[in-house]
């Protein structure tokens, strides 16, 4: 009952506008203010919405124009066998009116499974967005796997209403856009006979209800921003570009919808020793000539902190990598390890004094 209120004005048009005037009028302004867009206004809505109840029925615009009020008397009551009786639409509304308001799209149904009466589950609120973030670790960490915090800025269920967007004991309207419906369906002719397009009501996006009183700490949103501390566990033997799926850590959904998950984009840093090709090693050693033709001891530390002393075999082809077997990385979710390959950089002296080159070529005639 609102006796005093100024519906013309609510929707900013004139006594006489059209029917498509109003519709248009509605449109624009229950965009601008729906509680879920930036700047919306929940109030506001619920005030547009029941200006455009009456004045887009005639009926009910007649009696508003004569009398300044409506006899809301019986909600509904008019129904029969129309099933949007009573609530300002009638069998031809346009659903077009609100493609671009929400992020639905449209969905297709066949006819024929109308036809059967198979009835659809009413929609809810969308899932929560997915919030991808990148995520670096160090190649000791992507050895030993390892958990890491992550600073996470998403929305969470707002606790003051638990996501509800609005007070449970104060109730809910109809929503006037879709007659509590939660969709919006449009029969089109096509080639094979009808379709019917069914699309979330973008007003109440599906629920069928606005709220009588909005939650003031999330504005009937039903969500907040804000920052958590997420820990997630890597895997030994990941590898950069994978990425780490963390079930429902994204946004969580207004009005209570399931959170969407979160993901984390895996970067490896190089580092300074090994060079990784997939799950083997390469390590590049420089090692003295010397050292190489007096079959010395080689000393290496792998990854995991392992270490190696090996002779240099005396028949060593320079060119072929020492291959030390399982000391590379972890396979992804195996127990097996690939390899270390050494690689032998030759280290020649830079300077060699002149007693020193006396004696290479003294080993030089002994060698030959
Ligand atoms: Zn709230
Ligand atoms: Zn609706």
């Amino acid at each position: 009952m609102a006796s005093s209120k100024d519906y013309y004005k609510i929707l900013g048009v004139e006594r006489g506008a059209s029917e498509e005037d109003i519709k248009k009028a509605y449109r624009k302004l229950a965009h601008q203010h729906h509680p879920d867009k930036k700047g919306g206004d929940a109030e506001q809505f619920k005030a547009i919405n029941e200006a455009y109840q009456v004045l887009s029925n005639r009926e009910k615009r007649s009696q508003y124009d004569r009398f300044g009020r409506v006899n809301e008397g019986g909600q509904g009551g008019s129904g029969g066998a129309n099933p949007f009786g009573g609530f300002g639409f009638d069998m031809n509304f346009d659903p077009s009116m609100f493609e671009g308001m929400g992020g639905d799209t449209g969905e297709i149904f066949d006819a024929f499974f109308e036809g059967l009466g198979i009835k659809r589950r009413r929609r809810t609120y969308e899932r929560g967005e997915d919030l991808e973030l990148s995520l670096g670790i160090t190649l000791e960490e992507a050895f030993s796997g390892t958990v890491k915090d992550i600073n996470v800025s998403h929305f969470v269920a707002c606790k003051d209403c638990k996501g509800a967007g609005h007070d449970p004991k104060e109730g809910t309207t109809q929503c006037a856009a879709c007659a509590g419906q939660g969709e919006i369906r449009e029969t089109r002719r096509g080639f094979f006979g009808n379709s019917i397009y069914i699309k979330a009501c973008a007003a109440c996006a599906g629920t069928g209800s606005i709220p009588n009183k909005v939650c003031a700490k999330c504005s009937g949103v039903g969500r907040l921003k804000e920052k958590e501390t997420v820990s997630v566990t890597v895997m030994a033997g990941i590898e950069s570009e994978q990425i780490v799926k963390i079930a429902k850590a994204g946004n969580c959904g207004a009005r209570g919808a399931e959170a969407g998950d979160l993901y984390l984009h895996v970067t490896v840093a190089p580092h300074k020793t090994f060079e990784r090709k997939g799950s083997d090693l390469i390590m590049k050693k420089e090692v003295p000539l010397i050292d190489i033709m007096t079959n010395r001891k080689l000393d290496v530390t792998s990854i995991g902190g392992d270490s190696y002393s090996f002779d240099l075999p005396p028949d060593i082809a320079v060119s072929e990598p020492i291959r030390i077997p399982s000391a590379g990385m972890p396979r992804l979710g195996s127990r097996a390890r690939g390899n270390l390959y050494i690689e032998l950089v030759i280290r020649k002296p830079k300077k060699l004094t002149a007693e020193a080159k006396r004696l290479l070529e003294e080993l030089r005639g002994e060698l030959e």
